[in-house]
């Protein structure tokens, strides 16, 4: 059978938030390579296989490894933070391994930016309010394509959800409301979302600079915006729910 080397997602903090799968796939290694300090420890302990933290290696460096153990026949796990989808890095080091005929497959984790709904309790898509997400960025040292900064996006007055920029509140605020989103428009950062130190902060985009510097939030966190977040009753309760709405599993009434 096929030596497949597996990408999968750790999920967000919380070390039972991976996928049955996932957890599995952990159990059953030989050789786990994990992502460094946003990868729960937990998860990588009592472990069977070799564990080795990537953090202070490049990418030639950990497809060196990859690529010694694989041959030597080995079954390998990268692990990375969240969903190995969004912001991973996984897809040059796929392309490494198409060239040398190494069969991967990914599993797909709990994103952060899931879990941060999750510990708002917010339901991200509410009818009449939006029904679109945005996982975005404020440009760093990756610069945003064209069409994708912070204001032409806030001109669709979408939920967003960013990551990687709560060290740019400051001027992601800036923009945001450049872009066409009111003051008043809600917003929320959770910080370490699942994790035992979770911290929350609620606000709008008028108060919240100010907010997160008092409650020194200064890295992994994840910022939502929209009103979605307004707590208390919806504008429009959900159609599927409505009594009058007919749909494919149940007859309204008029
Ligand atoms: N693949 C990851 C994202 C990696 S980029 C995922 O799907 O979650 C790293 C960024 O993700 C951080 O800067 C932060 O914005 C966000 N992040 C990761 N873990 C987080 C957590 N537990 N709570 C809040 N934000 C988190």
């Amino acid at each position: 059978m096929e030596n497949t080397v597996y990408f999968v997602g750790a999920g967000p903090g919380d070390p039972e938030l991976i996928t049955i799968k996932g957890q599995r796939l952990l159990k059953d290694a030989d050789v786990v390579i994990y992502t460094g300090s946003l990868v729960p420890k937990a998860l990588v302990e009592n472990l069977r296989g070799e564990v080795i933290d990537s953090a202070g290696l490049n990418l030639d460096e950990v497809f060196a490894l990859v690529l010694n153990r694989w041959k030597a026949g080995k079954k390998v796990v990268r692990l990375h933070t969240g969903d190995p989808s969004i912001y991973g890095a996984i897809n040059e080091q796929m392309m490494l391994m198409r060239k040398e005929n190494i069969p991967f497959a990914v599993v797909p984790g709990v994103s952060s930016a899931l879990a941060a709904a999750a510990a708002l309790s917010t339901q991200l898509t509410l009818p009449e309010v939006s029904q679109t997400v945005i996982f975005t960025r404020m440009a760093g040292r990756t610069p945003m394509p064209e069409g994708e900064d912070i204001r032409s996006l806030a001109a669709h007055q979408a939920t967003m959800m960013i990551f990687l920029s709560v060290g740019m509140m400051e001027k992601l605020v800036a923009d945001l409301i450049a872009g066409g989103y009111p003051e008043t428009t809600a917003v929320a950062v959770v910080e370490k979302a699942s994790w035992p130190d979770e911290k929350t902060v609620r606000g709008t985009l008028a108060s919240i600079v100010q907010q997160v510097k008092e409650a020194k939030i200064t890295r992994t966190a994840m910022i939502a915006v929209g009103d979605v977040l307004v707590e208390g009753d919806p504008p429009a309760l959900s159609k599927l729910y409505d009594k009058t709405f007919t749909h494919g599993y149940r007859k309204g009434t008029s």
